[in-house]
């Protein structure tokens, strides 16, 4: 029988057909008229998804979410730059890397597993540290913590200091304003709430970043937004440009999916994902699985939920006909399994998910039954 087991880790997500479609389509000249289009097309609908404003600039590059993160950084910082790091795991921590390898000076605040810091501690970091660049992850993937951003941008805006946000684990899920709250990057990667396959970093930088940005030399060809900007400006205009060859497949396959996420409307989007997030929630609670976010944290993209007592990190292989992810964070990496819920997921899928996670525990249904209370609910 094929293999039919629903795809439910933190990304890749399970694809609908016809972005699956648009993919394999023939591959078109990155010059042709329709790619054109395309790209163009994907650039406009970036900057909508984000809801970031008309004057913001959209990439869309190859290359995965790190490379996402990477850009950002490359052209932002330059050497002994100050950086705060809103630390909630595994990539803050990486996101912290970075920065210290572009040269910043780099102090995290947070750090604590489970938690994100207080807003009090992030305006004393700020004090101290006199950053020029703040980042923080929307959501930490290896935590399944939800950072506050729109408070931490405006509390960095008031320090003068630009805001990067890791969104590869929040754009098209959560809800993020980046014109709203005065984000400056906003980056993604395909693979996850964006319903593409992975292969594609999708970055929007405000006006404030691309000045920014402009003043610095970039000490990479590849990552140099001014490598990038004639190209996406002549796209989006629709006209075509080579500096690199474009994922030309994964572009048209983008470009299908960003049209289906807004014909959905971004509230709907958001409230959908709160919701399905809701209905796992109930049915952990229901099962006396513990979170490992502190109340109040969990994102509505994933749950990370501890193993009940005699359950080890062998059981997400046992659930049979969903794909589960593991652990992730250093502190707690084989304490706790993850789920991924974001993107196309829908009711069917939660509730399937949370029955085959109780059959593999042998529980009797009280996850399905609050899941299914919880959805009708609404
Ligand atoms: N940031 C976050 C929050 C993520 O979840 C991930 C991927 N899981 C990344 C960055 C890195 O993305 P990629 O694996 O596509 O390089």
């Amino acid at each position: 029988m094929a293999d039919r087991r629903l795809l439910m880790i933190p990304g890749p997500i399970e694809f609908e057909p016809d972005v699956l479609a648009a993919m394999g389509e023939r591959t078109r000249s990155h010059l042709d008229p329709a790619f054109v289009e395309q790209f163009g097309s994907a650039l406009e609908r970036s900057r909508k998804v984000f809801l970031a404003s008309s004057d913001s600039q959209p990439f869309v590059i190859a290359g995965s979410g790190t490379l996402a993160m990477d850009m950002a950084i490359a052209n932002l910082v330059s050497e002994g730059d100050a950086a705060l790091c809103v630390d909630t795991g595994y990539f803050s921590a990486r996101m912290a890397d970075i920065l210290g390898r572009w040269g910043a000076r780099v102090q995290s605040v947070g750090g604590r597993l489970g938690e994100a810091p207080s807003t009090d501690e992030i305006v004393a970091a700020i004090k101290a540290h006199r950053p020029k660049l703040v980042t923080v992850t929307h959501v930490d993937t290896s935590t399944g913590v939800r950072t506050d951003v729109e408070s931490i941008a405006r509390i960095a805006r008031e320090h003068e200091a630009l805001v990067v946000v890791d969104g590869v684990c929040s754009v098209g899920g959560e809800v993020l304003r980046q014109e709203a709250w005065g984000v400056d990057v906003a980056l993604t990667a395909s693979q996850k709430a964006l319903g593409t396959p992975p292969g594609l970093a999708v970055l929007v930088a405000s006006p404030r970043a691309m000045a920014r940005a402009k003043s610095k030399k970039v000490a990479s060809v590849y990552l140099d937004f001014a490598q990038w900007l004639p190209v996406m400006e002549a796209y989006e205009a629709r006209k075509p440009f080579y500096f690199a060859t474009p994922a030309v497949n994964l572009v048209a396959a983008l470009d299908v999916s960003l049209g289906k996420l807004l014909a959905e409307g971004m509230e709907a989007r958001f409230a959908r994902h709160q919701q399905m997030a809701d209905a796992f929630r109930a049915a952990w609670r229901a099962m006396e699985l513990k979170l490992l976010p502190r109340e109040g944290l969990a994102a509505n993209t994933l749950s990370a939920v501890y193993y009940p007592e005699g359950v080890d990190l062998t059981f997400p292989a046992r659930v049979q006909g969903v794909v589960l992810a593991g652990g992730l964070h250093p502190e707690a990496r084989t304490k706790y399994f993850r789920v991924g819920h974001m993107g196309a997921v829908s009711p069917n899928d939660v509730v399937a998910t949370v029955s085959a996670i109780e059959r593999a525990l042998g529980r009797r249904g009280e996850g399905v039954s609050a899941a299914h209370a919880s959805l009708l609910a609404k």
